[in-house]
């Protein structure tokens, strides 16, 4: 297997890539002989690359370094290629390099494509890796391609429809960071695995839930980006709805074909917001000053990059419904935001309380990150004072080198098994259901709430939540 990876001398390539290509290597999971050739603008030779390599590992892997035989062997693996990937003609140089490797390792013409690339290069680089030869294999050939997948939904349309012209959508591996967090993958297996939840996984005993990410950066040196696309882009339209397809959809037996169909079906029994709807059920917010830590925090307009006049949104909160036999009548909220009281990114499952006035409501917790668990709440006696009280079971994930998600998600692209990746379907009707909501918020129909930095968001998304009762669970 070759993996071709472009933007090697990027920021996420040292970050992630190498090291999980590491951490795989380490673990059995590479294949048996594989070849790795780094594309960026950059004049490097392959030394200063396997360096760079050497140096990100090193820092950012998971496992600490104490075996210098294995990293050798590893690094051996490693070419660099310069390329503008802009220019069509210097696509033959690393056309040889793969092709070199291929031969002098005996490598089987496997090759995974990893676009580590800003977006405005991808469609260059697929029809090149068409036009040069690159993507005429024997064997396979696959891409993996980094978010954002689209602005709106015309964009992510125009985008597949470029991407199509050189790979299969069996061929495409849309990387959504979130699906390669264990406790997301673990969600499938939660639900179907245990017959007692499996049994109340439904509308007949959930009365909601609440999909939680919230983070206490701000918008740090991203403005660039980060004004233009907002939470909605950057979170919601991805992350937040993956989130809600792998806790609704409903499995009846594992594997990819059956997580892929059930993820699309949900997607399309999303009620869709029309734009005059947007406002009663969407809230828009940016942070204002305020402290986090005890440290005092700028509002998000005077941060560096941003515009001053700026409406982009650091928080959104939404209620949704899923119109299907499953979840007819249970709302579904989200929140997520930059600059909140804490970072966390869990699901909240609230169930159904005959004795709503007594006793409190059971609830299921699943903490993706930064802690990983599932905790159960319960009633039970005290018998100190035979109240009846709230208690909490809890499981607690942190066990010691567990995989990082670009590891999961290479290893998933490795084997092609897509079933954590975002597939076409998903991310068309994501863009589907959020595109009035962008519409909205163009045309200003949304009020725009300041929340205080530090806070859990604004007011108004409580208020979502009274509306139906209800309130959001957050860590007591
Ligand atoms: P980066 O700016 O650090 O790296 C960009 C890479 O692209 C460099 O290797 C550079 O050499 C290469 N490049 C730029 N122009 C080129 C050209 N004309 N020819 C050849 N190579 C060229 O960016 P990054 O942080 O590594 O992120 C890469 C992409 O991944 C982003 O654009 C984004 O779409 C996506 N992404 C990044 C993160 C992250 O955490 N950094 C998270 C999610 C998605």
């Amino acid at each position: 297997m070759t993996f071709v990876l472009f933007g090697a001398t990027g920021d996420l390539a040292k970050r992630k890539i190498f090291p999980a290509l590491y951490n795989l290597f380490m673990d059995g999971k590479m294949p048996d002989s594989f070849s790795i050739v780094g594309v960026g603008r950059r004049e490097w030779s392959d030394q200063t690359f396997q360096s760079h390599v050497e140096e990100s590992v090193h820092t950012f892997s998971r496992r600490i370094i104490n075996d210098a035989s294995n990293m050798k062997t590893f690094l051996q693996a490693f070419r660099y290629s310069p390329l503008d990937v802009t220019k069509s003609d210097e696509y033959q140089s690393l056309l040889e390099t793969v092709q070199q490797q291929e031969k002098n390792l005996s490598i089987p013409e496997n090759r995974l494509f990893y676009l580590s690339v800003s977006p405005e290069f991808v469609d260059a680089i697929t029809s090149n890796i068409k036009q040069s030869g690159l993507g005429t294999v024997k064997g396979w050939k696959r891409l993996i391609v980094e978010k954002p997948f689209g602005h709106d939904l015309t964009s992510a349309r125009e985008l597949n429809e470029k991407l199509s012209r050189t790979f299969e959508e069996e061929e495409m591996y849309r990387i959504d960071h979130y699906l390669g967090k264990p406790m997301v993958q673990n969600l499938e297996s939660l639900v179907y695995t245990n017959p007692l939840l499996r049994a109340i996984w439904n509308k007949d005993h959930i009365v909601n839930v609440q999909i939680t990410a919230s983070e206490v950066v701000g918008v740090e040196e991203r403005a660039g980006y980060y004004d233009r696309a907002g939470a909605i882009r950057d979170m919601v339209q991805n992350h937040m709805l993956q989130m809600v397809m792998m806790t609704a959809m409903q499995i009846s037996k594992k594997g990819a074909e059956e997580v892929n169909d059930e993820k699309r079906k949900v997607m399309e029994s999303l009620r869709p917001l029309q734009k005059e709807d947007v406002a009663a059920n969407v809230i828009r917010g940016q942070y204002g000053p305020g402290e986090i830590k005890g440290e005092p925090v700028t509002a998000y307009e005077n941060e560096p990059g941003v515009s001053p006049s700026s409406k982009n949104d650091t928080f959104i909160a939404a209620r949704l419904w899923i119109d299907n036999d499953f979840w007819a009548g249970v709302p579904f909220y989200i929140r997520t935001g930059k600059r909140m009281q804490e970072k966390s990114t869990r699901i909240v499952v609230e169930f159904k309380n005959p004795l709503s006035a007594e006793t409190a409501p059971n609830r299921l917790t699943i903490d993706i990150s930064p802690s990983e668990g599932v905790s159960l709440q319960l009633n039970m006696k005290n018998p100190l004072n035979n109240q009846i009280e709230p208690v909490s079971i809890d499981f607690s994930a942190n066990a010691k080198d567990v995989p990082e998600a670009y590891e999961l998600l290479l290893f998933g692209a490795l084997r092609g098994d897509p079933t954590f990746f975002a597939h076409w379907k998903e991310v068309e009707l994501s863009w589907e259901w959020v595109q009035p909501i962008l519409d909205a918020f163009e045309e200003d129909l949304v009020p725009l709430h300041l929340y205080r930095s530090g806070s859990m968001g604004p007011e108004a998304s409580y208020q979502l939540l009274q509306e139906d009762g209800f309130k959001w669970l957050d860590h007591e």
